[in-house]
């Protein structure tokens, strides 16, 4: 069969190109480095770990990412079998000796009798390429990114990302926060109680303000160097314009009433949107910011009804090209306007080196049942790997109500599974409570995944069953 184009042989390019041809279909993979240099990438290999040599957690049974490296590595994940292959040693985590790890893909790649490599950066995306994957990451091409800009619309393509911290819903203090829209308004689709709001004293929202100000931030990189929009600037720019800043901007207690005291106004408010469908994530609302992550994690621990917050994600400010994908992808990847392109990878919307991978594998696979003419599955909603790519394409809740939208790049994490049908109970058959209940509900979760894969496996995600 012809060629199936993939654009970038970074994280998930290079995954996305092993999966096509072991399913025996051509590939050409576009790279253009040396060509083309990028602002972080320093090698010509593929797969090059722009920062950090960690593919973070290995354990599959309590880490959402440990489970996903699991779940790969029984879908012949190539970057997986690299990473096995040259890991150093990390405590629980899995890092890897970086450039061994990049120069086994660049190896098991070129040596492919299915791939062929093309070492040019791509400006145009030819009518001829029925069947492409881009994959060019956060960092792709201007000229490239232009075309993406006009095929998805100029405000569906990010390329300075603000993003606020979202925190696993069930930690936070429902005796001190409450369900309310500003002035009860519904929005769309909403029921005017859609977010919750943590109250402040006047004491509190000033001793939080000095904590702000005085907190250890990261500094921009040069590639850094866009400015903030308007809409967007950090929490602790505007806390440092002003005492009053906050509270007349994300912090502001209008239209807002306790119900636990509806006599005593709130000095400052910080509302949660939630962040996903199943309402079990929820994002600090203008709380984007460049605090360092230990810092965030206790500052906004002062926040009344956020004491015992864990966070899904924290606050962060970089460069990053990805397409509003809930609204532009279609169930594999495609695009709904010109399917034949296929996204994958960062610039579709998640976050980190091997959720990016996870993608191209899905991307590949999708693009070689295509080819083979056989339907797409796609991987069951409880696996890691298929929670994922329902928060890139749509399981994540778009709400308009305010603000820059919302889709915002993620790692993977259990606030993205279904719920578990039974709660999980002790070995005494009793009511599990705190840290016990939280690690119970994630081993039942990865138990339920590796299940529901096998299962999906066998069924035709397979790559045997594929090529039936
Ligand atoms: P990439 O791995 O960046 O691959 C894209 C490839 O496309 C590159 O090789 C590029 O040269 C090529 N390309 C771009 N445009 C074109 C074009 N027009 N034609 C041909 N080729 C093109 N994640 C983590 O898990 N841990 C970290 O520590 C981490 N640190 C990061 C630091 C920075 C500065 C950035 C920007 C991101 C970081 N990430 C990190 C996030 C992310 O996981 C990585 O960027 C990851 O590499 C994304 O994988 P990808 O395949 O989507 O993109």
């Amino acid at each position: 069969s012809s060629p199936v184009h993939i654009v970038g042989a970074g994280l998930a390019g290079s995954e996305a190109a092993w999966q096509l041809a072991q399913a025996g279909i051509p590939v050409i993979l576009h790279e253009m480095r040396p060509v083309q240099p990028t602002q972080v990438h320093k090698t010509t290999d593929f797969a090059e770990l722009v920062c950090s040599n960690s593919f973070r957690s290995d354990d599959a049974q309590t880490n959402a990412v440990g489970l996903l490296h699991e779940e790969m590595r029984r879908l012949d994940s190539l970057i997986m079998a690299c990473g096995d292959a040259h890991q150093v040693p990390a405590g629980g985590a899995l890092a890897v000796d970086r450039d061994g790890f990049s120069a086994a893909v660049t190896a098991r790649l070129s040596a492919h009798p299915l791939v062929e490599v093309r070492r040019e950066q791509v400006d145009s995306l030819p009518p001829e390429w029925d069947n492409a994957i881009i994959a060019t990451g956060p960092l792709t091409s201007p000229a490239l990114a232009e075309v993406v800009a006009g095929l998805t619309g100029e405000a569906s393509l990010a390329f300075f990302d603000a993003i606020a911290p979202i925190v696993h819903r069930d930690t936070i203090n429902m005796d001190i926060a409450w369900f309310q829209s500003r002035y009860d308004k519904p929005g769309p689709g909403g029921s005017g109680a859609d977010y919750i709001n943590c109250p402040m004293t006047r004491e509190q929202y000033e001793a939080f303000l000095d904590a702000v100000i005085a907190g250890d931030k990261t500094s921009f990189k040069d590639f850094e160097g866009t400015p903030y929009f308007d809409g967007c600037l950090p929490i602790e720019v505007m806390a440092e314009r002003g005492r009053e800043t906050l509270r007349f901007g994300p912090m502001k207690p209008v239209g807002l009433t306790n119900p636990r005291d509806p006599t005593v106004k709130p000095y400052a408010i910080v509302q949660l949107r939630q962040d996903n469908a199943l309402a079990t994530l929820y994002n600090m609302v203008g709380f984007q910011t460049k605090l360092k992550y230990a810092e965030q994690t206790r500052i906004f621990r002062m926040i009344p009804g956020l004491e015992s917050a864990e966070f899904a994600r924290l606050g962060g400010l970089h460069r990053n090209t990805y397409i509003n994908s809930p609204l532009l992808l279609d169930g594999s990847l495609r695009l709904k306007s010109m399917p034949r392109l296929r996204f994958a990878g960062q610039i579709t919307g998640c976050e980190g080196y091997v959720e990016s991978a996870s993608i191209g594998l899905l991307a590949g696979r999708f693009a070689a049942a295509e080819r083979l003419g056989v339907p797409p599955l796609t991987p069951p909603p409880t696996t890691a790997i298929g929670a994922l790519l329902g928060h890139i394409t749509g399981g994540h809740l778009v709400v308009e109500e305010s603000g820059p939208r919302s889709f915002q790049p993620m790692n993977v994490n259990f606030g993205l599974f279904p719920p578990l049908d039974v709660s999980p109970k002790g070995e005494d058959g009793k009511r599990l409570r705190g840290t016990d209940k939280a690690q119970a509900k994630k081993r039942a979760m990865s138990a339920r995944a590796l299940q529901d894969l096998a299962a999906w496996i066998a069924e035709s995600g397979g790559r045997p069953s594929l090529l039936q």
